[in-house]
């Protein structure tokens, strides 16, 4: 199609089965993992006053590049959200719910990206968050979570890497170190570096450019700016993973891109797919953000994990497939259509999926439609069978071929053949 217009935009996709399909399996196999560690689900504005994500930091990308804002008719300045975190956060600071504060998540974001494979406009996420506790054993509980999702989708091929960012006053110190080392080595830093350096000097580390390789690997480290807090609390978290027997290695060059993020920071990459997208999720602590949005200081902690590319990761690795079958039955009918109308309502209150064809067409068309639905079985009603009671049921993909059955016993054999 020539016009555009009619076309989803940049960065965004239609689902159709089985693909949608998938979606929703994989939201259900989160909800209920995160439903028997008692998070309970939430469900947010998609967009929210701009000011929201402004706190995720305005040195950030997501920030200062890749919001989807805009003035609403009645003048509000608001956003599409690129996360949910900080509206879970902006959610806990409207309505004080009681502590400890165990949610979870699943749904759309957008972000003004560079759209390319896996990366996109509008992309799922899923997630939990927990407030209300600084214990370190809550970051291992909700690491584990993450870690025992992607086993439970039969990925083997994940990594993970933590790291600790210290308390606010230790990033502090720490920023100020690496801000002075960078500006002593800025004629070794990619231009790109050299920007991100003004704005975010945390961010350089996260450089994948060749030329910024050799300064970022010679870079201060975070783990030697870390308090006597900030180190118990990450030797804790170690030891919880230890005793899960959940591996991991520490990456202390590990940031991650919003500013909300002290002590345990994390991330989930896989090696089953390209480099540039390999990280297929990440979390940690954001104990100040609650202040922040007005209410009293609360910590917390959660992880986000991106469904496109953890599905990529599930395809890449050949686990959860996804459903198996659209439908089971469909019902052929040349009696005009009434006998169809009424079974494949008796079978679906059953529970079967069924379906069947409209028009009153010829018996071929009728089975070449059965055959194309990927349906296992057709029955098959037709002047003969209406006088004799029965119904024709026919194996359309084994081999078990055809048998005349009689019309009251079509549930029972389906039972049997369907399982
Ligand atoms: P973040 O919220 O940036 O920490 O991202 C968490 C996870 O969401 C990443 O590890 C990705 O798997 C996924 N993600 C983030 N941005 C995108 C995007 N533009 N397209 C697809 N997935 C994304």
């Amino acid at each position: 199609m020539k016009n555009s217009v009619y076309r989803a935009p940049k960065g965004t996709r239609d689902l159709v089965w089985p693909d949608s399909e998938r979606r929703r399996s994989f939201i259900d196999l989160f909800s209920a993992i995160a439903g028997s560690a008692g998070y309970a689900e939430i469900v947010l504005p998609m967009f929210e006053h701009i000011e929201v994500f402004q706190r995720l930091g305005d040195g950030t990308d997501v920030v200062s590049k890749e919001m989807y804002d805009f003035e609403d008719k009645g003048g509000r300045n608001l956003a599409l959200r690129p996360e949910q975190t900080a509206s879970i956060v902006r959610s806990y600071a409207e309505h004080r719910p009681s502590l400890p504060w165990k949610v979870w998540y699943a749904g759309p974001n957008f972000r003004y990206e560079r759209a390319q494979k896996g990366r996109f406009r509008q992309f799922d996420q899923v997630g939990i968050e927990a407030l209300g506790t600084e214990d370190a054993y809550l970051d291992v509980e909700v690491i584990a979570i993450a870690w025992r999702f992607y086993e439970s989708l039969g990925l083997k091929q994940v990594d993970l890497l933590l790291n600790s960012v210290g308390t606010l006053q230790d990033r502090i110190r720490y920023i100020e170190a690496l801000s002075e080392y960078f500006e002593k080595q800025k004629n070794g830093l990619s231009t790109e570096a050299q920007e991100t350096l003004i704005s975010n000097p945390l961010r350089v580390l996260d450089s994948k450019r060749d030329e910024d390789i050799k300064v970022v690997s010679e870079a201060p480290s975070i783990l030697e700016y870390l308090s006597d807090e900030a180190k118990n609390h990450f030797n804790k978290v170690q030891e919880g993973l230890n005793k899960l027997k959940i591996p991991y290695s520490v990456k202390p060059n590990l940031v991650r891109g919003l500013d909300y993020y002290v002590q345990t920071t994390f991330e989930f990459t896989t090696k089953s797919i390209d480099a540039a997208q390999d990280a297929i999720g990440g979390g940690g602590r954001y104990d100040g953000l609650a202040a922040e949005m007005g209410a009293p200081a609360t910590p917390g902690v959660g992880f986000a994990l991106g469904l496109d590319r953890t599905l990529m990761a599930c395809e890449a690795e050949k686990t959860f497939i996804g459903p198996g079958q659209f439908l089971q039955v469909y019902v052929v009918d040349t009696t005009g259509g009434e006998n169809s109308l009424v079974i494949t309502d008796e079978l679906r209150q059953k529970g079967f999926k069924v379906d069947r064809s409209f028009g009153n067409r010829s018996m071929k068309a009728q089975m070449k439609a059965a055959d194309k639905s990927g349906a296992k079985i057709a029955l098959i009603i037709g002047e003969d069978e209406v006088e004799k009671g029965v119904v024709t049921i026919r194996d359309l993909r084994g081999e078990e071929g055809q048998e005349e059955i009689a019309s009251d016993s079509v549930i029972a054999n389906l039972e049997k053949r369907l399982g």
